[in-house]
């Protein structure tokens, strides 16, 4: 709102400015419209980019610090009532808040524990459990009625549980659950299963390669890890 109205009395000067060397003796009203379209322009700007930015893939962390409709105890923070005994767990955050793609939801939570095996979610279960603290799984967070988490909970971020594996032989790629759809269609594509993946108004489209690219792709398909895993 302050940004609007130092916006709008900048705009005002400037189109003052230009009016009055322009013409002369402008009527004042033409430099009043000039610098309101001046603002309205601004407004439809900001908020274009800001429509843009919430919409992108949920690929980076995105600002989002606000509750609607508004709930105070969905801001309340929360206090960490136990330290974590070995076997250890790896906090990536305490206390604070997270939200989902919606940026509407922002609720104080207990903590977020890093998942990158299975011992970790064994581990984050004991530590819960032992606790009495609710749980939930988070894959991207790219929900919109915040499923992934519940106020004072502690969240466990499926994103770094991503190993996949490609059995050649029999077509069939192996994958945790932190993987994305473009990933798993990405190791697809490197190695010959399928065609070029492409999205298309938000459906996944498969183009058929030709025999030749097919077979080549199939021939030079190596996994990135010595275990026979990707790291795409
Ligand atoms: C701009 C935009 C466009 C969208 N377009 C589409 C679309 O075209 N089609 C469509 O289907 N959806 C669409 N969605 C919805 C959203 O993309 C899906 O809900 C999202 O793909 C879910 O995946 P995620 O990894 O982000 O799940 P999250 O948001 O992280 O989780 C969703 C739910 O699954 C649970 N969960 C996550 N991981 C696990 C796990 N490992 N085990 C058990 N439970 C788990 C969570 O607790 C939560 O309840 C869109 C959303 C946005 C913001």
């Amino acid at each position: 709102m302050v940004a609007l109205l130092v916006i709008f009395v900048k705009s005002f000067r400037c189109a003052s400015y230009f009016c009055g060397s322009a013409g002369g003796l402008l009527p004042r009203k033409r430099s009043v419209l000039l610098s309101m379209a001046l603002v309205v322009a601004s407004f439809i700007v900001v908020s274009a980019r800001k429509i843009y930015e919430y919409a992108a893939a949920p690929d980076k962390d995105k600002e989002s610090n606000f509750v609607f409709p508004y709930n105070s105890e969905q801001k309340k923070p929360t206090i960490l009532i136990a330290e974590p005994k070995a076997p250890p767990i790896t906090f990536k955050q305490t206390g604070g808040f997270t939200n989902d793609a919606s940026h509407l939801n922002q609720t104080a939570i207990y903590g977020v524990i890093n998942i990158k095996g299975e011992d970790d979610i064994r581990n984050a279960l004991r530590y819960a459990r032992e606790n009495k603290l609710k749980i939930t799984c988070a894959g991207q967070q790219h929900s919109m009625g915040g499923q992934t988490f519940t106020h004072g909970g502690l969240l466990l971020d499926l994103r770094e549980f991503n190993r996949i594996t490609l059995d050649k032989e029999h077509r069939i790629v192996k994958y945790s659950v932190g993987r994305t759809l473009v990933a798993i269609t990405t190791i697809a594509r490197r190695t010959g299963l399928v065609g070029q993946v492409h999205a298309v108004n938000q459906h996944l489209q498969c183009r058929r390669l030709s025999q030749r690219k097919r077979a080549w792709y199939r021939s030079n398909a190596r996994a990135d890890r010595s275990d026979g895993s990707f790291d795409a």
